[in-house]
């Protein structure tokens, strides 16, 4: 979730006295980044993924499912191994938000070479396993990779369990969760939470709707026995469900994915062309749809997070005039991208977008171009909301620590991140919003297909650039129940027309499309045919030499994606909404009980682990396992770097910036 620096922790009083000073430096900082680094070239297209796990238990006895707080003793364990042996370890482990969670990624990213995709799924169930040693399976506890934990908040839904802390000695405040849920290894979590909370005025609001079944209470209307002074009562809207801290929205979980560029240009046009996508897939990912023991009406995480880390004041959200505060912000630091940063690009930043003039001023005049300046700026309205003693005086020609500081506390869709000081890694963008599947079957197909939407973009030159606004109207809809199957999202038309090329009216280049138009193509207004992304991908992967062992890979993931989209598999949300409502102890009052979520879960996990196949989510045959690869493949992969690299320069593809001059 973020940058994890050592050291004792300010007070938000403290942390507030030297927003400027971490501002100051933090835009010293990058400028010195830039400059060191803009020039970079000649790196490979790397990717990678992150996936963030729930660690749960599973009692028998109990018939009760609970999220288990063992996540730093675990981690612990798992990260002894990377620590002995760093540059040669198939997996890295990074504690999350909450005590329940821990995040794995590959111990090294995968490059250009398509083989690649054949080992994916293989390192994600290598995760899964080094996790599942460590748990003692007797007692039911599993890992599992599921965006919400259904019952979260409700009373004793962790183990061991604990009461909330509603008072100011708590770092939320929460009616619902106790502290002892927030990561507890790392001062970081905890002091973000108090600080977002104190900086806000007030605990965090989360209000999502209740999805209304035939006997649930019209108006839905919660009575919370623990709510001292009201606050909670007061922020609660009628037919709503009301979260009041930020493990509702931080204790879920997603799949990440990050691309490095060749140069620059490249990473900034990825971030312009993957936008667009954010929704698209978030909506195709879906899978939660239960929050706080309830049945809610949208199907996915996004605005739950987004709320949950909400820190803006009164004035900051327009419901006062601005006093103490500089910025009138339109969203939360969870949120959606603001702007594009290719010149080409321009044309589509359409929203009014809130930038800090003096850091804007200062960048253009240390030679950074309008569009970065604009984008980094705009990160810089945030006051930082954690600080650590030992960092505040930094070497802004070394360190760049105050400038992570608030670029790590920008959650937005789609993340630019520049390369880490003295390291061999180049510029990248952050793919943010998918949702994580059951399976390491599903999360491999979605990774490895948004891998080949970059290809397809970057080797054909395409072009998906939607006005900003528009992908924001497609991020609502994609959180609706079911939008897979019955939203409506801008897409652009044309998409072979190169950004430079576009000049005429802008509302003439995108039309609404449903998400089978868009991946599987099809007939769209006007009579014209959108080609849809995956024959786009059939035909890049016919125009790559690939072999046969990959293509088959990459057939069984383009399938459960292709399905997905067409309605012919169901979303993760949607099988859940259809076990629950078909579930014998099921009212049809919108409560999932203990026994619910404890048969759901119990079910969930023998999906993932390949025990029950359930029908309408999965094809019945799905996954290959790592032995079914050949070992001359094997042997090819992992050959040693160098061939590896030849490998990748002869795959790669044109790059974009000698072909659009940017
Ligand atoms: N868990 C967060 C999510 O579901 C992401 C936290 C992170 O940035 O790693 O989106
Ligand atoms: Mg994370």
């Amino acid at each position: 979730m973020g940058l994890l620096s050592e050291g004792s922790p300010l007070s938000w009083e403290e942390t507030k006295k030297l927003a400027e000073h971490v501002r100051n430096h933090g835009v010293e900082q990058f400028i010195n980044l830039y400059e060191r680094l803009k020039d970079r070239k000649g790196d490979v297209l790397k990717w990678g993924d992150e996936i963030e796990y729930m660690l749960v238990r599973l009692d028998q006895n109990s018939q009760r499912a609970q999220l288990n707080l063992r996540g730093p003793e675990l981690l612990k364990i798992l990260q002894e191994k990377e620590q002995t042996s760093p540059s040669n370890h198939p997996t890295t482990w990074r504690p999350e938000y909450a005590n329940y969670m821990v995040e794995g990624t590959p111990g090294k990213p995968y490059g250009g070479t398509l083989a690649h995709f054949n080992i994916v799924e293989a390192n994600m169930r290598l995760r899964r396993e080094e996790v599942r040693k460590l748990l003692d399976e007797q007692n039911g506890e599993a890992p599992l990779s599921l965006t919400a934990f259904p019952r979260l908040g409700c009373p004793n839904f962790t183990h061991p369990s604990y009461e909330p802390t509603p008072t100011d000695a708590g770092a939320s405040k929460s009616i619902f969760i106790p502290d002892e849920v927030i990561f507890s290894d790392h001062p970081r979590y905890r002091t973000l939470t108090r600080n977002i909370r104190k900086r806000r005025g007030e605990k965090v609001c989360i209000n999502v709707p209740i999805y209304k079944d035939t006997n649930t209470p019209s108006p839905f209307i919660e009575k919370f026995p623990n709510d001292a002074d009201g606050e909670s009562a007061r922020a609660a809207l009628p037919d709503h469900i009301y979260m009041d801290a930020m493990a509702f929205g931080m204790g879920n979980s997603c799949i990440q994915m990050t691309f490095q560029g060749c140069c620059i240009e490249e990473a900034r046009s990825l971030y312009d062309q993957l936008n667009p996508f954010c929704p698209i897939m978030l909506s195709l990912s879906a899978a939660s749809p239960f929050y706080r023991g309830y049945v809610s009406d949208i199907d996915c995480r996004w605005y739950v997070i987004s709320s949950s880390v909400d820190d803006r004041t009164d004035e900051e959200r327009g419901l006062k005039d601005l006093k103490e505060n500089k910025h009138r912000i339109h969203k939360s630091r969870y949120d959606s991208i603001d702007s594009y940063l290719c010149e080409s690009s321009e044309r589509y930043n359409d929203i009014d977008l809130v930038i800090d003039q003096d850091v804007c001023k200062r960048l253009q005049n240390a030679g950074i171009d309008r569009l970065l300046a604009q984008h980094i700026s705009h990160l810089f309205i945030r006051d930082p909301v954690s600080l650590f003693t030992e960092l505040i005086n930094q070497d802004d020609t070394q360190d760049s620590d105050h400038f992570e500081n608030i670029q790590s506390t920008n959650w937005q869709t789609m993340r630019f991140k520049p390369p880490p000081v003295n390291s061999t890694i180049g510029w990248r963008v952050e793919f943010r919003p998918m949702e994580v599947q059951l399976t390491d079957f599903e999360n491999a197909a979605y990774v490895v297909f948004m891998v080949l939407i970059t290809r397809v973009i970057l080797s054909f030159e395409l072009n998906f650039l939607l006005p900003i606004s528009k992908v924001d109207a497609n991020l609502v809809e994609a959180q609706k129940r079911d939008s897979v199957l019955n939203g409506k999202f801008y897409f652009r038309k044309d998409v072979r027309t190169c950004p430079k090329q576009c000049t005429g009216n802008i509302d003439k280049e995108y039309a609404l499309m449903d998400i089978n138009t868009i991946i599987n193509g099809g007939p769209i207004e006007g009579g014209a045919d959108f080609p849809g992304m995956i024959p786009l991908i059939n035909q890049y992967l016919r125009s790559v030499n690939v072999d046969v062992d990959t293509r088959c890979t990459v057939l069984t993931y383009l399938n459960l994606i292709s399905d997905r989209a067409a309605g012919k598999l169901k979303t993760t949300a949607r099988w859940m909404r259809d076990y629950v409502d078909q579930h014998p102890d099921y009212k049809h009052d919108s409560v999932i009980t203990d026994k619910i979520n404890f048969d759901l879960l119990t079910l969930c996990n023998k999906i993932t682990r390949g025990e029950h196949h359930p029908e309408g989510l999965l094809h019945t045959q799905t996954s290959r396992t790592n032995d079914d690869i050949p070992l001359p493949l094997k042997k090819q992969i992992n050959q040693d770097d160098n061939t590896i690299k030849q490998h990748e320069e002869n795959m790669r593809m044109k790059s974009w910036p000698e072909q659009n001059g940017i």
